[in-house]
């Protein structure tokens, strides 16, 4: 007996891998669902002078009124909805994976889909379950609606829009998961910022098992942490109990209220990111062998016809993307690339414009 973790650490524990970020170093940043742009150098003095005045000898609110009501606006909260925090969307992910995490209880996800859905789920001891995409990356709802039969998920996730594919479910085809789901069924709206509205929050309330996540990440405040599910009371109840009190810090909170009152510089960024989506769609289309997937998020999945080529040329010139190759079958010589700045773009494009380059050495 060693008394090390090999002896004493749970074996899913001891399988799984930690997530992986990989350095930037300096390097063009555009695998992380980023938004590329710093806050504008007056919200920034505002924010700084706010922090100053926060009492970080004292523990926060654990309740955090003034962030909870912000959000609640900021992200049209029904009336009839309770809210909880997390310390970003991956710590509720985590909280209501352990929630429901009873003995032989099964989490459901398409495939393939954020991965921390798999990960939260094999960390609370739970069977996870992927059900592979169609090839158009639309849910099959044939093979989900079998699963559901199969396995009884306590648990089903879907990401509108999805990640790592950018594209946008049909909202029926999720209405109809949610309404023959035996267990809860968490719509996950983290890229909600450049989804032209697209939401389930309007159906949230309307179903005993349906619960809605959103985050200020993407929209441009991904260092504070902080995310929000939205449900009904019962639900949002039991989750406040797996709620680790003080999870949100209160310097978070007080930059978090400050940018949420002042919040239009962020949304006309999220608009340029949009806007930039766009041309980088057109551009992608454009190369020889590229096929970008239409995309609802601030990222763009594109099929190459060699990623392994691409990824070295992209290395040499100090680009940043997500190398989805080998991660699913769904994903074969696919590549994610978070939408930049239109300089980080134009090095992207003209970097994988090289790469495609029929006579790329
Ligand atoms: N949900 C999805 C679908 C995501 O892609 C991400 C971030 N990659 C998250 C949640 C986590 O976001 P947060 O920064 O709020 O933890």
């Amino acid at each position: 007996m060693s008394k090390g973790p090999g002896d004493l650490v749970r074996p899913e524990v001891l399988a799984l891998k930690a997530y992986h970020v990989t350095p930037a170093h300096g390097r063009v940043k555009l695998d992380a669902m980023e938004n590329p742009y710093r806050l504008p150098p007056e919200l920034a003095r505002a924010m700084g002078e706010r922090l100053a005045q926060v009492a970080v000898n004292r523990y926060p609110d654990p309740t955090a009124p003034g962030v909870k009501r912000r959000l609640r606006e900021a992200m049209g909260v029904g009336d009839g909805l309770e809210v909880v925090l997390g310390n970003g969307s991956d710590e509720l992910i985590q909280m209501i994976s352990l929630a429901l995490a009873r003995p032989g209880a099964v989490v459901l996800a398409p495939e393939p889909s954020f991965v921390m859905y798999r990960m939260s789920a094999l960390v609370a001891g739970m069977r996870f379950e992927g059900v592979p995409l169609a090839a158009d990356f639309s849910l099959d709802e044939r093979a989900l609606h079998a699963a559901l039969v199969a396995h009884r998920p306590a648990l089903t996730w879907l990401a509108f829009p999805n990640n790592p594919t950018g594209n946008l479910f049909s909202r029926e085809a999720i209405l109809r998961v949610v309404e023959a789901s035996p267990g809860l069924v968490v719509v996950d709206e983290a890229y909600y910022p450049f989804s032209a509205g697209a939401t389930l929050m309007d159906e949230v309330g309307r179903h005993p098992n349906l619960v809605l996540l959103r985050t200020v990440s993407k929209l441009g405040l991904a260092g504070l942490r902080l995310g929000l599910a939205a449900g009904p009371s019962d639900w949002m109840a039991e989750f406040e109990k797996l709620r680790p009190p003080y999870n949100v810090n209160s310097l978070s909170a007080a930059a978090a209220e400050l940018l949420l009152d002042r919040r239009e510089a962020l949304d006309r960024q999220a608009e340029a990111i949009v806007v930039e989506r766009g041309r980088l769609e057109a551009a992608l289309a454009s190369l020889p062998g590229a096929h970008p997937l239409p995309s609802a998020a601030n990222f763009v999945l594109v099929r190459v016809p060699d990623a392994p080529r691409a990824m070295g040329v992209l290395e040499e010139r100090g680009i940043l993307v997500r190398n989805l190759h080998g991660s699913h079958p769904l994903l074969a010589h696919c590549l994610r690339l978070t939408v930049g700045t239109p300089d980080e773009n134009a090095k992207l494009i003209e970097a994988l414009a090289s790469a495609l380059a029929p006579h790329h050495a």
